[in-house]
């Protein structure tokens, strides 16, 4: 028997079930179509953010960064790679604070690059600083609990 996994849609906001199972083989959104877990970093807004912080079984690692932070434009490339690395086993996803300032309050970030994991509606773990891929991917792996 496998469990469900709850998954927002980054692009459109809905909330998918896919069996755990399941998420390797790459599931669509039921609404738009769009590969679940698909490796590639999406960026968010606030209310995105909110509700897959909120909802998501699977590990969701978010990177707060802004336009005008060098050492943050410097990880992307990284951050990018780690996405790919990680593939369906974790959803890598970023906010701009510059955009987005209030999710730097809500979130309570110091300073930024922050990596903020969230995995079954709640926060885990959080890194500060810029990383190389092989740190951010060694992050994920240290502290998610991959379901079934
Ligand atoms: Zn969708």
């Amino acid at each position: 028997m496998t469990a469900n996994v709850k998954l927002v849609c980054l692009e459109c906001g809905t909330t998918n079930r896919a069996p755990a199972d399941r998420v390797g083989a790459g599931p669509k959104c039921g609404t738009c179509g769009t590969k679940l877990a698909d490796g590639k970093v999406r960026a968010l807004d606030a209310a995105m953010l909110d509700k897959a912080a909120r909802t998501d079984d699977l590990p969701l690692l978010v990177d707060f960064w802004a336009p005008w932070c060098g050492p943050c434009r410097m990880m992307a490339p990284q951050f990018a790679q780690a996405a790919q690395a990680l593939g369906p086993k974790a959803r890598l996803a970023k906010i701009d604070t510059q955009d987005h300032p209030q999710v730097s309050t809500k979130y309570n970030i110091r300073g930024i690059p922050a990596l903020i994991l969230f995995q079954n509606g709640r926060e885990v773990a959080r890194l500060a600083g810029a990383r190389p891929a092989a740190e951010i991917e060694a992050f994920v792996r240290q502290h998610s609990r991959q379901p079934a």
